[in-house]
């Protein structure tokens, strides 16, 4: 490999840091199966360790005024294994940087921190649960104003604007109604508004979706789910285009204090080696069962993006590279009935969360709680890597 596809992981670190070679940056040509392999990979200087080595030390020996001698001081403000977990999320989202957090929630937290009293939020109409209950009970309290939107009205968004409006928050596809929203044309609005476009990629992750090569300007992970990929570990991130908002999120993670644990990024970038690959098997086995449910008579309604049926479908295509293994159907009935299907099912596990190897179902409506407005008779999927046939015959018995 030629010297010029290696980049440093930030020109603003000490000598010994600049040793450590990432790749990626500034080097268009490496393809995305490839940065997931070998960004933050570089070898230990030291011992010459492939596996990159796991730095629990909180605090570094500095010069006598505090000099950062060694290109790290105490945790809190950066540690090795962090910044390597950030290169690699920074290259496969191709930002200007990555921020990592100690969960998608803290990372939630951080952006919406960042803005003003008297600042102004539009939210897309299905996110997160706890992003909605984040806007509701804490916005309020930090002297920001939000309002829910329905943003594949592009109109609607328009009317919605606000001069104070800062930020516009969307997820596509959303959780849990898999609702697919126009990143471009988003992007356009906003920037005509002069607010900032940000998008929940958690569903997607930078494999099947970059948003920021779409116009947005922050992008958003719960690393719990597909980026560590293996229901183990907890962490969030923000991969940004702007040193201006880098620079004020670098600084609500250290003083406010949610940043991820060295263990915690250690494993986070030991799951996107292989992000790559089990998207593919994801995105093949969330197909194969979306279609299986489709044709079945117990079920109303899929929602799943791929299926040409589905509303989303073209701006899926345009801007996906595929649709994901995140479902949701609805089973004839009511309540009733989706508890039985949800209680008959054998291999796929009654439990939240999503992204794993492990393929789960989830009533919604009941782990959401009173508040929800999700259909009473909706469960969701987390389709994981199983044989689809064994996944699909598991669905049907459940389904029978
Ligand atoms: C899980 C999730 C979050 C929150 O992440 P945590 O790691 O649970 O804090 C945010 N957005 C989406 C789409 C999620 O699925």
């Amino acid at each position: 490999m030629s010297d010029n596809r290696k980049i440093t992981i930030s020109s603003s670190l000490t000598a010994a840091h600049n040793a450590m070679r990432v790749m990626g940056r500034g080097s268009p040509a490496l393809r995305p199966e490839t940065i997931a392999v070998r960004a933050g990979a570089e070898i230990d200087p030291d011992t010459g360790a492939l596996s990159p080595p796991l730095h629990l030390s909180t605090t570094f020996e500095h010069g006598p005024a505090s000099e950062a001698i060694h290109g790290f001081r105490y945790a809190r403000e950066k540690n090795p294994t962090q910044l390597r977990l950030e290169a690699a999320l920074r290259d496969l989202e191709g930002g200007l940087a990555a921020v990592v957090f100690s969960s998608g929630m803290a990372a939630a937290a951080a952006v919406l921190q960042t803005l003003k009293p008297g600042s102004h939020v539009i939210f897309s109409d299905d996110i997160y649960i706890d992003v909605r209950n984040l806007a509701r009970d804490f916005l309020p309290v930090w002297g920001i104003d939000s309002s829910i939107e329905n943003l594949q009205d592009l109109d609607g968004l328009s009317r919605a604007l606000r001069p104070s409006t800062k930020l516009i928050w969307i997820e596509t596809p959303s959780n849990p109604l898999l609702k697919i929203l126009d990143i471009q044309s988003l992007s356009l609005i906003a920037r005509q508004a002069g607010a900032l476009l940000l998008v929940d990629n958690t569903f997607a992750t930078p494999i099947l979706q970059r948003p920021l090569s779409l116009g947005a300007d922050v992008v958003l992970h719960s690393t719990t789910k597909y980026c560590g990929g293996h229901s183990d570990v907890q962490g969030g991130c923000l991969i940004v285009k702007s040193q201006e908002l880098l620079d004020k999120l670098l600084h609500v993670r250290e003083i406010l204090g949610a940043v991820a644990s060295p263990f915690g990024s250690w494993l986070i970038l030991r799951g996107l080696r292989s992000l790559p690959c089990r998207m593919e098997r994801h995105s093949a086995n969330g197909n194969a069962v979306a279609a299986a449910l489709a044709a079945c008579p117990s079920v109303q309604t899929v929602y799943y993006p791929g299926l040409p049926s589905h509303p989303g479908h073209h701006v899926a295509r345009r801007q996906m590279k595929s649709f994901g293994a995140m479902l949701s159907f609805l089973v004839r009935g009511g309540r009733e009935e989706a508890l039985g299907v949800a209680s008959r099912v054998k291999l796929f596990v009654n439990a939240t969360s999503l992204g794993g190897v492990e393929s789960l179902i989830e009533h919604r409506a009941s782990n959401e709680g009173k508040l929800s407005r999700v259909p009473q008779n909706l469960l969701r999927v987390s389709v994981g890597l199983e044989h689809p046939d064994d996944l699909i015959e598991d669905l049907l018995q459940a389904l029978a």
